[in-house]
């Protein structure tokens, strides 16, 4: 066995040995038929020198250049084998030029397996890594035609989109303008932005890149990315922003009014004076109860990802904030009956918040139930483990269309009269956040005229732990 380090080059060993035999080989006939004339007088000594030595000359020219090309063939095919000296020969192998080309060869042939094994897990390693991609990849052809397409490509596009002309999957001339330039060589990447329209109403940033050492097969890869989810929370955020400050300006507007009229024309009218006073208390007890709600929004959505752990038990805390909304009530001649099973699974979660989402809804159904009418309170326990506490009023309803869109912030029905209630927009947002992070569901049911009912259902402590 050779004891070379794997990679250096071991072409041809004895190289001037072999020059010499191949010329002794190959001289050796001509050597014998001269020696044979001679010994037999046929040809003189020096005629015999005079014929032997420019062949023999001839023929040691022949071999080196012979040996010459031997070891640049060994030199290259053992250059191509590169790493793979895996097959290394016995010295009978070593002892021919053939015998070592086909050890060289025998190593070339092992090195190329590799590099076909090496090529294929290639392959798949990146068929894996573009099919874990959440965004749609596409290769494209140097003729624009998508040559492999990702599974989130093949799950938006539809899982025949391979083969085809760009255009079927993406129209967008802005998008099919960045493909041509970096198809055509003009530029190695480009970008372009991509709007579809409703109902997906899905917004995508798109790059297209050329492939380095580009092939006819795969040219450059097209690359989708989704923005619709952060698209959307921008214009939450800003809407958010406008919403408040809208709602903040109005009594803020009203009191520097007021402010002004107190010091101006009405200075001296008592009467006016206290009118105008309670006024200015009900905005800023609006204002203040807005602060309010915004920054308990804010905690809540802070903390919306855990879970709360104290088990606590549904009826008891019922009780409290009907007591509590007791005198609200009275005042609209309105009367909160509760109908709570002692006996329903406690279940985990904070206490201040879920008084909090029960004082909102009940607050609710005295603030749009009719006078005179009742807001009744129930607790029970539904299939599969779900504790439901509904809170159902007698007033006006709400109209279907309005249901899916009730927690979003400052989503009113009717805002004027939102606003003459003293609401802030903002109490269904807050229940919806609280228990969302209880893990239970809010469920509205209303019919025109005779009121609304809104459940909420929670896992029992059990279930949720
Ligand atoms: P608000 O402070 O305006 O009451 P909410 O977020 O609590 O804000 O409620 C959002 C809107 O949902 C209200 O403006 C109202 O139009 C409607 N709404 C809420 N509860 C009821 C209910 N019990 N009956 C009728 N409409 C309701």
């Amino acid at each position: 066995m050779s004891d070379q380090p794997a990679g250096t080059l071991r072409t041809m060993r004895y190289p001037v040995m072999r020059w010499l035999a191949l010329t002794l080989i190959l001289g050796m006939p001509l050597a014998g038929v001269i020696g044979i004339a001679w010994m037999s007088d046929a040809v003189s000594t020096r005629a015999a020198w005079a014929i032997v030595l420019p062949i023999l000359g001839i023929i040691a020219l022949f071999s080196a250049w012979h040996t010459l090309a031997a070891w640049r063939v060994l030199r290259s095919t053992d250059e191509i084998a590169g790493m793979g000296q895996r097959t290394t020969g016995s010295d009978w192998d070593a002892l021919t030029m053939i015998g070592e080309l086909g050890v060289t060869m025998e190593r070339l042939r092992q090195t190329l397996l590799d590099e076909k094994g090496q090529v294929a897990l290639q392959t798949t390693t990146a068929d894996a890594i573009l099919n874990a991609l959440p965004d749609p990849v596409l290769l494209l052809d140097g003729r624009r035609t998508i040559a492999r397409a990702n599974f989130a490509a093949r799950k938006f596009f539809g899982n025949d989109i391979v083969g085809n002309d760009l255009t079927v999957a993406l129209r967008h001339p802005t998008v099919l303008d960045a493909a041509d330039s970096v198809l055509s060589g003009e530029t190695g990447m480009a970008a372009a932005d991509l709007n579809l329209p409703v109902p997906d109403g899905r917004s995508f940033s798109v790059r297209v890149v050329a492939l380095p050492a580009a092939r006819e097969d795969t040219a450059a890869v097209l690359a989708l990315h989704d923005l619709t989810s952060l698209r959307k929370a921008e214009k939450m955020r800003a809407d958010f922003v406008a919403n408040a400050s809208h709602e903040l300006r109005t009594p803020l507007a009203s009191l520097v009014g007021f402010i002004e009229t107190l010091l101006g024309p009405a200075k001296d009218d008592e009467p006016a004076r206290i009118r105008f006073l309670g006024i200015m208390r009900d905005q800023a007890g609006r204002m203040s109860r807005l602060i309010q709600d915004l920054l308990s929004l804010s905690q809540i959505e802070m903390r919306e990802h855990d879970q709360p752990s104290e088990v606590l038990a549904l009826a008891p805390l019922l009780r409290d904030v009907a007591a509590a909304l007791e005198p609200q009530a009275k005042a609209k001649q309105m009367q909160i009956r509760l109908d709570l099973n002692d006996a329903v699974a406690p279940v985990a979660g904070a206490r201040d918040e879920l008084m909090q989402v029960f004082q909102n809804l009940i607050d609710n159904a005295i603030k749009y139930g009719r006078a005179e009418t009742q807001v009744e309170v129930r607790l029970g326990e539904r299939d599969g483990g779900w504790i439901e506490v509904g809170i159902r009023d007698h007033g006006d309803g709400i109209p279907r269309e309005h249901l899916p869109r009730l927690t979003e912030r400052f989503y009113r029905v009717d805002s004027a009269r939102s606003r003459d209630l003293g609401g802030t927009g903002l109490g269904l947002a807050i229940v919806k956040h609280i228990i969302n992070r209880h893990r239970g569901r809010l469920v509205i049911e209303s019919e025109m005229g005779k009121g609304s009912e809104f459940m909420v259902r929670m896992p029992g402590a059990d279930r949720s732990r």
